[in-house]
C-alpha cells in the first residue's frame, strides 16, 4: 500500500441531478456525538423531524417518516407494501425514474399496465385516465418530477381518475420535494416519497415517505404478508408509532442532518424557498437561450426548476464539455440518460445549489467550455441574460 496520504477531495460545485450543496450546519449536525437510537433525545428528534416532514409535504399523515435508505428505498416501500401478486397497477413512464418504478412494480408480481410518453413532455392525463379505467386498477404510479427529462407531470387529472375508480396513487417526489409545492392532503395522493439529497439538501441516506389512512387501510386488508421485512409499513409503524419498539437501527447521524436541514427549510419558509427555486431556474432559462441553446421541455409550465434540461448544441461533444467544467472548474452538471445520452446536459438547482451565484457561474463556465468546442456563442449573453432577469424579477 502507498504510503503517501490521499490528496484531500476537490471542492465541487454540485449543479447535477444530486446529490445537491449540502450546508455547514447539516455536516456539522452530522458529527454530533453519537446518543442512542431510543434514546428518549433521540425520540425527540425523530419526533420533530416527522412533524417538519409533515409540514414541507402539506400533509397531517400520522405516518409520515424516513425510511433508512435512498429515493430508491422509499420508492420500493411504497411500492411493496401497497402491491400484492396479481393487482393490476398503472404505471406512468416517460424518463428513467418512470422505468425504475415499473421494474418494481413487476417484481412485486402485479400486472403492469404502463402508460408511456415521450422523453421530454408529460404523459397525456386523458390516457393514463383510460389506463385506469381499462380494468380493475388498484393503484397508480407516477413519477412527478422526471429527473432524466426535466419534466414536472401535472398530477391533478391522474388523481381524479385514480379517486373515482377507487385505486391509489402512489406519486415520486424525489426531485420536487423542496423545491416545487408538493401538497399531499390537498392534493389527495395516498403515497409519497422522496430523498434527501435533491431538494431538500442533505447527503444522501434517507428517504422521507408518507402513507395517509386509506393507504395503511389498504396494507391492513392484505391477503398477503408485505415481501420486504425491512420495508413493512406495518412493522416501521412500531417503530415510528406510538410504541417506539425497536425495528432496526435507525442511522442516527443521518437523522441528526435531515432534522437540520428541516429545520433550514423551515427557517426559510416554504412559498420562499419554492418561490427562489423558481426565480434561479427562470433565470437560467434565459441565460441558455440567450446562449443559443434549447430547453427539452418545450412547453415552460412543464419545466422543472431543480432540473434543468438543456439540448446539446450541434456538433458539440457534451462528455468533454462536462468534463472540463468538472477539472478546470470544479462544477459537476449532469449528462443524459438512456434515449437522450449525448443530446441533454441536466443542470441541477437543487435547495443550496439554487443560487443566483450559481446561475452565474455556470453559464459563464458553459460559455467558456463552448468556445473551446469552436461553438459560436455571442460572448456574456448568457450572464446578461440572466442578470437582466434577476432584476425584473
Ligand atoms: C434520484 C431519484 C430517485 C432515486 O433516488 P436515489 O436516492 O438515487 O435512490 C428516484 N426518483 C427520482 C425522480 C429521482 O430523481
Amino acid at each position: 500500500m502507498s504510503k503517501a496520504a490521499r490528496t484531500p477531495l476537490p471542492e465541487r460545485v454540485l449543479l447535477g441531478p444530486g446529490p445537491s450543496t449540502v450546508d455547514g450546519r447539516v455536516l456539522r449536525a452530522m458529527s454530533r456525538p453519537l446518543i442512542g437510537h431510543l434514546d428518549p433525545e433521540f425520540l425527540q428528534i425523530m419526533d420533530e423531524t416527522q412533524e417538519m416532514l409533515r409540514h414541507v409535504m402539506g400533509t397531517e399523515n400520522r405516518m409520515t417518516f424516513a425510511i433508512a435508505g435512498t429515493g430508491s428505498a422509499g420508492m420500493e416501500a411504497s411500492i411493496v407494501n401497497l402491491v400484492e401478486p396479481g393487482d393490476r397497477v398503472v404505471v406512468v413512464v416517460a424518463g428513467v425514474f418512470g422505468v425504475r418504478l415499473a421494474e418494481q412494480v413487476r417484481r412485486n408480481g402485479a400486472d403492469v399496465v404502463t402508460v408511456e410518453g415521450e422523453w421530454g413532455a408529460p404523459v397525456d392525463p386523458s390516457a393514463v385516465a383510460e389506463a385506469i379505467e381499462g380494468g380493475d386498477t388498484k393503484v397508480v404510479a407516477v413519477v412527478h418530477a422526471e429527473t432524466s427529462t426535466g419534466v414536472l407531470q401535472p398530477l391533478d387529472e391522474i388523481i381524479a381518475a385514480a379517486r373515482a375508480h377507487g385505486a391509489l396513487v402512489v406519486v415520486d417526489a424525489v426531485t420536487s420535494l423542496g423545491g416545487h409545492p408538493v401538497r399531499l392532503d390537498e392534493w389527495d395522493i395516498d403515497v409519497c416519497y422522496s430523498g434527501t439529497q435533491k431538494c431538500l439538501s442533505c447527503p444522501p441516506g434517507l428517504a422521507p415517505v408518507s402513507f395517509n389512512e386509506r393507504a395503511m387501510a389498504r396494507v391492513k386488508e392484505r391477503s398477503t404478508p408485505v415481501r420486504s421485512w425491512y420495508l413493512d409499513v406495518g412493522l416501521l409503524d412500531g417503530y415510528w408509532g406510538q410504541a417506539r419498539a425497536y425495528h432496526h437501527t435507525a442511522p442516527i447521524s443521518m437523522a441528526f442532518a435531515l432534522h437540520e436541514a428541516l429545520s433550514m427549510i423551515r427557517e426559510e419558509g416554504l412559498e420562499p424557498r419554492h418561490a427562489r427555486h423558481h426565480r434561479n431556474h427562470f433565470a437560467l432559462v434565459a441565460g441558455l437561450e440567450a446562449m443559443g441553446m434549447r430547453m427539452q421541455v418545450e412547453n415552460p409550465d412543464h419545466r422543472l426548476w431543480s432540473l434543468n434540461a438543456v439540448r446539446v448544441p450541434d456538433g458539440v461533444d457534451e462528455a468533454v464539455v462536462r468534463g472540463e467544467l468538472l477539472t478546470r472548474l470544479g462544477i459537476e452538471i449532469g449528462g443524459g440518460l438512456g434515449p437522450l445520452a449525448g443530446q441533454i446536459w441536466r443542470i441541477g438547482l437543487m435547495g443550496a445549489s439554487s443560487t443566483e451565484n450559481n446561475v452565474v457561474l455556470v453559464l459563464g463556465a458553459l460559455e467558456a467550455a463552448l468556445r473551446r468546442q469552436e461553438c459560436a456563442v455571442s460572448p456574456g449573453a448568457g450572464v446578461a441574460a440572466a442578470i437582466g432577469a434577476f432584476a425584473a424579477n
